[in-house]
């Protein structure tokens, strides 16, 4: 596992990397932002994003999501996977927000999971990029990045890598370091094909190690 100086080091070359991480998802309010998470479950941002760039034309309030037919939600939507579902809890999140917090988005992680479709990774999504409160979503990249590294244990759950990960980085960089670890799992070190020969992490990385002598991903069985 490593210690606090080299995960420092690692955050440091990582931010090296990828300086200009940040949200992928194309939003221009709280609202959108957390459908746009909602719809991004088993799904590319990159076809998040163009869903939504009509989506968000015709919905603009919770009350448009629910003044049509789950249909034709359903319709609008159905190039995501699981479109039946999420246009579901769309129109069931629109109703609670409507009936109980008076149309707008809450700004509190707690509130925000009791909301259909809104489990903790969007919620601190939510929380971290439209209200700029500090938190650290945990989805497959960062829980892959961090568990390569050995920063967290192979066998740790999301949420004790969640808690790993706000012990061991300062709160001021949650934020920033869940954007960067987003980046560095997305575009360098890749679930299939990580790039370990050119990694500037290599000398940290139990896993990479492995990897260059021949015995790949022996860990993530
Ligand atoms: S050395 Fe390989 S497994 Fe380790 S962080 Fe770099 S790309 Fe990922």
């Amino acid at each position: 596992m490593l210690n606090n100086t080299q995960i420092r080091e690692c955050l440091d070359k990582i931010a090296d990397m990828f300086p200009d991480a940040h949200c992928e998802l194309n939003h221009s309010n709280p609202f959108e932002l957390v459908i746009a998470v909602s719809l991004s479950a088993q799904c590319t941002d990159a076809l998040v994003n163009k869903v939504t760039a009509q989506l968000f034309k015709k919905y603009k309030t919770p009350e448009d999501y629910l003044q049509v037919s789950l249909e034709e939600l359903q319709n609008d939507i159905r190039s995501i996977g699981l479109y039946r579902n999420k246009a579901k809890n769309i129109q069931k999140l629109c109703t609670m927000l409507l009936e109980q917090y008076d149309g707008k988005l809450p700004m509190d992680r707690d509130e925000l999971t009791k909301l259909p479709g809104v489990g903790r990774k969007t919620a601190n999504v939510v929380v971290s990029v439209a209200f700029n409160i500090p938190a650290i979503a945990v989805d497959t990249h960062v829980e892959r990045v961090s568990k390569r590294l050995g920063i967290c244990r192979w066998k740790d759950s999301v949420l004790e890598v969640e808690k790993t990960l706000m012990r061991k980085i300062p709160q001021s960089e949650w934020s920033v370091s869940h954007h960067r670890l987003i980046f560095f799992g997305r575009y360098h070190c890749k679930a299939q094909n990580p790039q370990c020969p050119s990694c500037p992490l290599l000398e940290y990385c139990r896993e990479g190690k492995k990897r260059m002598k021949g015995k790949a991903g022996i860990n993530e069985q």
